[in-house]
């Protein structure tokens, strides 16, 4: 195993074991704290290969949009620790690509404006750039811009890539034991029974099951008041659906994500004066609470999204009004026409909308479910980013 390099509570030297169960983001990153700090892993997934939410994201490490205080600073650490360990499995795809929010109205602009005066604006790598500046920084938005946010800050990981990459990498050494298509049916203290029937005991388990409201963690979510539906404050979890498109090839390069002015308004970074003064969406944008992200695949195809939807059950179709909206905003700001859309998808995270007492993080959900058992879930849209760091406090 390769050095650790992050400095961090030497917790386990007596080689003890941990359960993890989820195969995403969020269990992948506990397997390999576990793991630097000597632990054994066994790690379940219910599925042959991660299907949810870590595997359906841009494969964005956004820091420009998060709330000044805890919530930056955590994603400031999980960005440093995708760096860490991106160094040892370059597969995650990982590369410090930056990223440009794109002002096409005066408005957009007044906001940027006056994010680059933010106190914090520094850590977040934040620089005003003209037309040109934009230009100059990603050759490939070749539409009409006002100007633009560099976000030097952010970053890209491949979302397909990175879980198998990661796996590959603890797999190469004893200790790890990758258990796929092994459901988790039922949990007592510091162990967990699959679906076969066998249990799994450890110093530690540690339950990832993602946007999961029933099931395994149903339970307990419901008798803790954990549950924003269903709690008498409306604190705590919901779901959240979005809607997503891959291109085909792009002949061009895109140097950095690419967020279009709408993202102003959903991310907390931006609470200036002048985001009141943001002209409303169309229609058919506010509707599907859309804001135009867009990332370069590998392969250059362009990952684009997203949408917001709150309401359950929510739909299992997807929309194409949505969809006709972000091409067309993407075509905008690049210039010139979009490839065929390869893929269509949507996916569902859970997130925490208020801290509730049922957990120990504001800006996540962690419990404990018995004694050496703790729930890890609802990061929201920053988990692909905050995963490594969330996982780490688990340790801590
Ligand atoms: C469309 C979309 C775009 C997003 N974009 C970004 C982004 O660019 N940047 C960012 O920071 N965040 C983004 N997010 C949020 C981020 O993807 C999620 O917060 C994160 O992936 C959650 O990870 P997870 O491991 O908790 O959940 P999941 O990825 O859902 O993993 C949970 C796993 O647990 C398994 N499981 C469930 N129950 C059991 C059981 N009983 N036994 C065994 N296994 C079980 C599931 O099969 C699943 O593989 C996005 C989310 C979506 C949906």
């Amino acid at each position: 195993m390769g050095e650790w390099r992050v400095s961090c509570p030497d917790v386990s030297k007596e080689q003890g074991r941990i359960i993890i169960i989820g195969g995403g983001v969020l269990g992948t990153m506990h397997a390999i704290h576990a793991r630097r700090r000597g632990y054994h892993v066994v790690h379940l997934e219910r599925e042959r290969e991660a299907r949810g939410a870590s595997v359906r994201n841009f494969g964005l490490v956004w820091v420009s949009g998060r709330a000044a205080g805890p919530e930056l600073a955590l994603a400031l650490r999980a960005r440093q620790l995708w760096e860490e360990i991106s160094a040892d499995v370059p597969g995650t795809g990982f590369r410090p690509a930056g990223s440009l929010t794109i002002a096409t109205t005066e408005a957009e602009l007044r906001v940027i404006q006056e994010a680059v005066r933010l106190p914090d604006a520094a850590e977040r790598g934040f620089e005003l750039l003209s037309p040109d500046g934009v230009r100059q920084v990603n050759p490939a938005l070749r539409g009409d811009v006002l100007g633009g946010l560099w976000g030097r800050a952010d970053a890209i990981a491949e979302p397909r890539l990175a879980l198998p990459a990661l796996r590959e990498y603890l797999s190469r050494q004893p200790g790890y034991q990758w258990l796929p298509d092994r459901e988790a049916v039922a949990l007592e203290s510091h162990a967990v029974r699959d679906h076969t029937g066998q249990w799994h005991r450890g110093d530690l388990v540690v339950v990832c099951t993602g946007a999961h409201f029933t099931g395994l963690l149903g339970p307990h979510l419901r008798a803790t008041g954990a549950l924003a539906a269903q709690s008498p404050d409306g604190t705590g979890l919901r779901r959240v659906r979005l809607q997503m498109l891959q291109t085909a090839p792009f002949g061009t390069a895109l140097t950095t994500s690419v967020a279009d002015g709408d993202s102003l308004r959903y991310y907390p970074a931006y609470q200036v004066p002048s985001l009141e003064l943001l002209t409303p969406q169309p229609a058919v944008a506010a509707a599907a609470r859309a804001q135009l992200l867009m990332v370069q695949r590998l392969d250059g195809g362009l990952t684009i999204g997203d949408t917001h939807c709150y309401d359950e059950p929510f739909p299992f179709d997807v929309d194409e009004d949505a969809y006709d909206h972000l091409r067309a905003r993407a075509q905008a700001l690049l210039g010139v026409p979009l490839p065929r859309t390869q893929r269509r998808w949507a996916g569902v995270y859970s997130e925490v909308i208020q801290p509730s007492p049922a957990s120990t993080s504001g800006l996540y959900h962690r419990s404990e479910v018995a004694p050496g058992v703790v729930a890890v879930t609802g990061p929201g849209g920053r988990g692909m980013t905050c995963s490594p760091a969330i996982a780490e406090e688990t340790f801590q």
